[in-house]
């Protein structure tokens, strides 16, 4: 590593939870990473601190503008041991092109996965290693600065947290029920839906909370101009299987470049697959399952990594995608990526990297 940082031990440190009920995102390390930002000196003080509360000024930015990022990564135990993260590298460029569309100062990419690396680290004791879990990273900008006019912020503070989690999905692979949302939207273009943002989630909500209460896990986005096509599932990316074609929405603004989807995508060329990133209407899925050709479902992303649909609902109408079971697409590529992210499988494609 490049970087180093100096380290505070925990004086305190916790109870490690039971790995046989772990939650996705309820448990926390002793330890956090902090880097500060102010407008001439840049980012400096990279440190790691015991996990605790922040004490912040009320009127800072954040509270009040939404000025703030995120990101999502994973740390794994192979069986030999070793600590991998898979491709922490693209977290660090979306960070920066996230930090771009929202005026957040640019950090260095290598002392972004160094910061990664020194953190995991110090709390490599928190990776839990039973089947399906994990230590999830959250890397994270807010603008601290005290001021309530409206402009970037000229102080920041980034941040990384780690979190022990079990299965995304209480079960694990499940067929999930999926709602399309024709009321809501999440992006539009020249919007803020390629920036991993707070304030999209903020406005996602209540689209969510609402395909709940009709007995649906997640909502299928549909673009924001016409609702017609097809773009996202909740936090994740989608991808349809309609004859041999599998197809995922494309890279044009609206769309979360998902890390998970980019490998997808990679790994599906790779086996010869007619992988295709197209513009996909809504009428055309519908138009597909009346033929019998609508075969797979599934959403993609770090959380869930590969999330097999059973249901699909659109307006009224349900359609039970390949008799509501595991597709054999979706459950190939996990089976390979988790594979890989764990270090089962040999990783021929350089995307995990040691911490050492
Ligand atoms: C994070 C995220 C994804 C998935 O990205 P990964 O890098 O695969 O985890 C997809 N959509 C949205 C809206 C997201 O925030």
């Amino acid at each position: 590593m490049k970087y180093n940082f100096p380290i505070t031990k925990n004086p305190d440190p916790k109870a490690k939870p039971d790995p046989e009920t772990l939650r996705f995102g309820t448990d926390f390390t002793d330890h956090m990473f902090i880097m500060d930002y102010e407008d001439g000196k840049g980012w400096h003080d990279g440190r790691i601190v015991p996990y605790g509360p922040l004490s912040l000024d009320p009127a800072a930015v954040c509270f009040h503008y939404a000025q703030e990022m995120f990101e999502g990564l994973k740390a794994y135990k192979t069986p030999a041991g070793k600590i991998q993260l898979f491709r922490p590298d693209m977290n660090a460029k979306r960070t920066n092109r996230t930090n771009d569309r929202l005026c957040i100062p640019q950090i260095d990419e290598e002392l972004y996965v160094d910061a990664i690396k020194a953190l995991v680290k110090v709390d490599a004791d928190w990776i839990p290693q039973k089947e399906g879990t994990s230590l999830y990273i959250r890397p994270f900008i807010i603008a601290d600065e005290p001021f309530l006019g409206v402009r970037r912020s000229r102080h920041y503070k980034f941040i990384i947290i780690l979190s022990p989690v079990g299965p995304y999905y209480e079960g694990g692979l499940t067929p999930t029920k999926i709602y399309v949302e024709d009321k809501y939207v999440r992006a539009t273009d020249g919007g803020t839906g390629e920036a991993k943002c707070g304030g999209n989630y903020a406005a996602s909500l209540k689209a969510q909370e609402e395909a709940h209460e009709k007995g649906y896990e997640q909502i299928l986005w549909l673009d924001g101009v016409e609702r017609k096509y097809v773009e996202e599932i909740g936090t994740s990316n989608a991808f349809f299987v309609i004859g041999d074609e599998i197809v995922t929405a494309p890279l044009d603004g609206t769309i979360l470049p998902g890390i998970t989807r980019d490998s997808v995508i990679a790994l599906l060329r790779k086996k010869g697959m007619n992988i295709v990133e197209r513009r996909l209407t809504i009428d055309e899925v519908v138009d597909a399952y009346k033929k019998g050709n609508f075969k797979e479902m599934f959403a993609s992303g770090t959380a869930a990594v590969i999330s097999p649909v059973g249901e699909l609902c659109y307006k009224g109408e349900t359609m039970v995608i390949n008799g509501g079971g595991i597709g054999p697409i979706a459950q190939e590529l996990y089976d390979t990526l988790y594979g890989i992210q764990t270090g089962t499988i040999e990783d021929d494609m350089g995307w995990t990297v040691e911490v050492e």
